[in-house]
């Protein structure tokens, strides 16, 4: 099965933690600090002058050449909807051109409570964010942005930060259906993403130079996504800029610099409970919500 064939994103979540760690990619004060965490940005940072113009932007990427054998192409933004076979065995090419597939591959829905992945055909105009507290394996905060009728997700293992001056690693999951975003209970222990998940942000978010859905396509694809959130803990601006490493994308997650920053908050150590529920990660796991419907 896939499951085992590929790595999963919680797998991916320790073992990136750990090589980002030894690399030291989030320590903001280290002066070594992320070498390659810092070429990416001062890349995207190049790209961000010209972002008026993104396809000219992306041509004179360096990068961009590299990217072209990835995923990250540009003009391929409508991918996830137009169902178009791909020529490529990518994995995640794959998963693009099938919306939610490789979420739905990943999961046995007789056996956890997630919702089954389906792209709704109308989808409201105000974009939504979520952000997901997940104590799996490793504990990290599920960082979702609703784009072409899935969430964007990254798992970030530190979680946000409203300091400037921390750059956070966020790696890129597999694409989440937008009925996630109401999900806080447990996934059954030994089945993909095992643990107690606890909806700890939500709201709405938009492009940040007002460029609509568009400007989020392009940013996203050039792996420097610049949004504002509307949510009842995280708000303003911030960025999500992919960083220039093989493998499955990572990027890191970054507020700006606004009325909403605050370098001496500690936003996760803050706030613990449920925005919805208002529940502890403690009273969600006894909530005895964990289901199996057909265990014989
Ligand atoms: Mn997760």
């Amino acid at each position: 099965m896939p499951a085992s064939r590929a790595c999963s994103s919680h797998q991916l979540v320790s073992m990136a933690t750990r090589r980002a760690s030894k690399r030291g990619t989030e320590r903001s004060t280290s002066a070594k600090r992320g070498a390659t965490a810092k070429r990416g940005v001062k890349a995207a940072k190049g790209g961000a002058k010209t972002a008026q113009s993104g396809a000219k932007a992306a041509k004179k990427r360096p990068s961009s050449a590299k990217r072209s054998s990835s995923t990250r192409r540009p003009g391929s933004t409508g991918g996830s909807r137009s169902g178009k076979p791909s020529s490529s065995s990518n994995r995640a090419q794959a998963s693009r051109s099938a919306p939610l597939a490789e979420y739905n591959r990943k999961r046995d829905f007789t056996r956890t409570a997630e919702p089954a992945g389906k792209v709704p055909k109308r989808v409201g105009r105000a974009l939504h964010f979520v952000i997901q507290k997940h104590a799996a394996s490793h504990l990290h905060y599920d960082f979702r942005l609703e784009l072409d009728g899935v969430m964007k997700s990254w798992a970030v293992p530190k979680g946000p930060s409203l300091d400037p001056s921390v750059r956070r690693l966020a790696m890129e999951v597999e694409d989440h259906p937008i009925s996630y975003n109401t999900f806080e209970g447990t996934i059954p222990a030994g089945e993909y993403g095992g643990g107690t998940v606890m909806l700890w942000d939500r709201g709405t978010y938009e492009a940040e130079d007002g460029g609509g859905v568009e400007a989020l396509r392009r940013g996203y694809e050039k792996g420097d996504l610049k949004f504002v959130l509307h949510g009842e803990r995280l708000r303003g601006s911030w960025v999500l800029v992919r960083m220039q490493r093989p493998g499955r994308p990572q990027w890191l997650l970054i507020k700006h610099r606004d009325d909403e920053a605050d370098a001496r908050r500690d936003i996760t150590g803050e706030e613990t409970t449920s925005v919805v529920t208002d529940r502890s990660m403690d009273e969600i796991a006894s909530g005895r919500r964990v289901w199996h419907s057909n265990r014989s």
